[in-house]
């Protein structure tokens, strides 16, 4: 770990009051090892630099499709179709396009720019905001991450990370005398159900979650609502029967699914299977966040969500 280290960025958000207490400014590694078909962030799952491509802006010049050196770009009957697998990511066509209709997404940063960018920020933290490094999965990048989360630490601003946990432990080790917050994701108890659906086995998340606890750590657990995939009951209660026995975390937030996303599906050639899934209903998060209190009192829901019953 050292701060020459590089990360793959994918954004800067600044001013969030989701990620964590207070104010923050969340950085969004690139690159994820689970697979969650409800993705909100589609532009973090892989590491690469992403193409996306504005199809409002595109003039239909081709200029593009010229400039190409991969010759990765052609014009089909949907618009322009990009070989991704080609593509380098030389930012050629981003940079010949005459009206900005190409962007990538996602570049390597040095950690020590990357600190002095987010250090900027720190007069809006206040006494509980902070950074938040976020994904994909940050610690797949775990080496900038911690490099970077030291520095902070001894610039004196809170660090929180916002994690899967599915990896070694050691890796968590290394950034947690850097860190004040785990934001740490439980989605699906069912060990079947998490590998059939997130293709991860989440044994090692139940382990990692338990050691923290035993560390004394400051954790809150996030669990998204997705329809047919987290949001029954059932699950709910296992996950509430889990962290009831292995140590409660400061807060448990159940997340309601929005698919505001799914444009950016669009401008990456994804498909969604979510995309005409209904924003989560109010009487339903609220019915399983009643369930969660059971186990966890401090269980609470986030998110917009639609009014009316289930
Ligand atoms: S980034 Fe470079 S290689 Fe990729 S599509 Fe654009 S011009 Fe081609
Ligand atoms: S260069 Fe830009 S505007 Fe022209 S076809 Fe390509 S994406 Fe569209």
């Amino acid at each position: 770990m050292s701060s020459g280290e590089e990360a793959v960025i994918l954004d800067i958000q600044r001013m969030s009051t989701e990620d964590g207490p207070g104010l923050r400014t969340t950085v969004f590694f690139k690159g994820c090892n689970l697979a969650c078909p409800w993705c909100h962030n589609p532009e973090s799952i892989s590491q690469k630099s992403d193409l996306n491509w504005f199809t409002h802006k595109c003039i239909g010049c081709r200029i593009c499709e010229t400039a190409c050196p991969q010759k990765g770009i052609t014009r089909g009957e949907q618009g322009l179709r990009f070989d991704r697998a080609r593509c380098l990511a030389c930012g050629t066509c981003v940079n010949e396009c005459p009206n900005g209709a190409i962007e990538l997404k996602g570049k390597p940063m040095g950690v020590e720019k990357l600190f002095r960018e987010l250090v900027k920020d720190r007069n809006y933290f206040g006494a509980d905001g902070g950074v938040t490094l976020s994904g994909g999965e940050v610690m797949i990048q775990h080496e900038a991450a911690c490099a970077l989360a030291k520095l902070l630490k001894e610039a004196g601003v809170s660090v929180a990370i916002d994690t899967a946990g599915c990896y070694d432990f050691h890796v968590l080790e290394d950034i947690l005398p850097y860190i004040d917050l785990v934001l740490y994701d439980i989605k699906i108890f069912d060990r079947e159900a998490h590998k059939r659906i997130t293709k991860a086995d989440n044994r090692v998340i139940m382990e990692n979650y338990e050691r923290l606890m035993k560390n004394g750590t400051r954790v809150w657990v996030r669990t998204p609502v997705i329809e047919g995939a987290t949001d029954s009951e059932e699950n709910i209660a296992a996950i509430g029967n889990f962290i009831l026995r292995a140590g409660l975390p400061e807060k448990w937030e159940l997340c309601s699914f929005n698919n505001l996303c799914r444009d950016k599906y669009d401008r990456l050639d994804m498909q969604w299977d979510y995309r005409d899934t209904a924003l989560t209903q109010k009487a339903h998060i609220e019915k399983l966040t009643e369930i969660a209190k059971q186990y966890a009192p401090c269980a609470e829901y986030s998110g917009t969500v639609e009014e009316g019953g289930r």
